[in-house]
């Protein structure tokens, strides 16, 4: 709730809103020692502003780093970590079942650009061991999407730290209150802070956290290729994390009440946990998720396209929507939405098939949650 504000007598207790594009001076040497960042203060908005940077500092404070830059959404935050990480040329092992924004980032901007991807599944750690000697950077992500796997962060780390690799892990479905990379043993974090950090689906925004030295190139690529968070996002996305560990042990309560619920529903084949006891993460995930899980679930369901179909007419408070971690318990269907670059052979090699459905739990009533899905499946 206090991360990043330094209140004292007569400041304003919600921030103030500074959409100053730029600052003025009334002397050279000033603006020079700001603009060297050897004095605070702020000179043009595309490489700093107070909103902005309040959010870059209440992240960098609850993951544990020493400094975090705040980005225009997800995405500019991976492809920021990533080159201010690696120069090219290099192999960049991925988890397998990755994100599939990431995996195009990879495939269609980095490996014309120089980099080769190479897709691992990293809860496999023969498969990481083989793969890591060969590599100039790790990425896993904390909770993987949409099967909510669980891989071995702190394992995966030490491998990496044996061979000197940077290893970069996307901590969005988790959020920091559920889970600290940076504790494990990885080196940059990066978060969708369109997600649980924003927390009520009303914007868009990315942040990564590290080293100070990994983030002053990052954040000076940021200003160069003029993708950092705009002032009013960056407020909305503070705003959010001020409730964050409320919604985080509501999101988690939810989900497994969901996911106990639905083993019994009718044509679920298939329930998706990191915390059941059929989970193969279960063991790791109870280790790195010792206060829980979050809202992120998937399940199976038999009949495919046409029975995920007839349920989503069915809901009436749950609702399809390709995006995950708000308020409000949403549905989406990765063959379509987030692993739509995917081959439908990728898919069906990670298990992803037609009845597939990823859930993000919210934080309504649980009951009236299960009441939603039984109604909608019980057809
Ligand atoms: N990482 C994960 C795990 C995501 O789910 C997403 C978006 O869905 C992203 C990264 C990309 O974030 P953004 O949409 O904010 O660019």
């Amino acid at each position: 709730m206090h991360a990043g504000r330094d209140l004292g007598a007569r400041s304003p207790l919600a921030p103030d809103l500074s959409t100053a594009a730029v600052h003025v001076f009334t002397d050279l040497d000033d603006y020079d020692a700001v603009a060297r960042g050897e004095r605070p203060g702020h000179y043009y908005g595309r490489n700093s502003n107070s909103n902005r940077e309040m959010l870059e500092r209440a992240v960098a404070e609850l993951e544990g780093a020493e400094a975090g830059v705040a980005t225009a959404s997800g995405m500019a935050a991976l492809h920021g970590a990533i080159l201010a990480l690696v120069p090219k040329p290099a192999t960049i092992v991925a988890t397998r079942e990755l994100y599939g924004g990431t995996a195009a980032l990879l495939r269609q901007d980095l490996e014309p650009a120089g980099y080769e991807a190479q897709f691992v599944d990293l809860t496999d750690l023969d498969a990481v061991r083989r793969a890591i000697p060969g590599a100039g950077l790790v990425i896993a992500e904390t909770i993987t999407n949409p099967l909510c796997g669980v891989p071995d962060l702190e394992a995966i780390a030490a491998i990496a730290r044996e061979r000197g690799v940077p290893f970069l892990v996307d901590n969005t479905f988790a959020s920091p209150l559920l889970c600290r990379p940076l504790e494990l043993g990885a080196t940059v974090v990066m978060h969708s802070a369109t997600k649980y950090i924003g927390g009520h689906s009303d914007l868009v925004a990315g942040v990564i956290v590290g080293d100070a030295d990994t983030m002053g190139r990052a954040r000076a690529r940021t200003a160069r290729t003029g993708t950092p968070l705009g002032p009013f996002d960056s407020w909305l996305s503070l705003r959010g994390l001020r409730t964050l560990d409320v919604r985080m042990r509501r999101h988690s309560e939810n989900s497994l009440a969901l996911a106990r619920a639905m083993r019994s529903m009718p044509g679920v084949a298939r329930v998706h946990h990191p915390l059941m006891d059929d989970s193969p993460s279960y063991h790791v995930a109870h280790r790195l998720l010792p206060h829980g899980s979050g809202g992120m679930m998937a399940f199976d369901l038999e009949g495919g396209r046409a029975a995920v179909q007839r349920m989503i007419k069915r809901f009436s408070l749950v609702t399809f929507a390709a995006s995950l971690g708000g308020v409000e318990t949403t549905i989406s269907y990765p063959e379509i939405t987030s692993h739509r670059s995917m081959s439908p052979a990728e898919r069906a090699e990670l298990g992803v098939g037609a009845g597939t459905v990823r859930v993000s739990v919210g934080i309504e009533d649980a009951a009236d949650i299960v009441a939603d899905f039984m109604h909608a499946l019980s057809s």
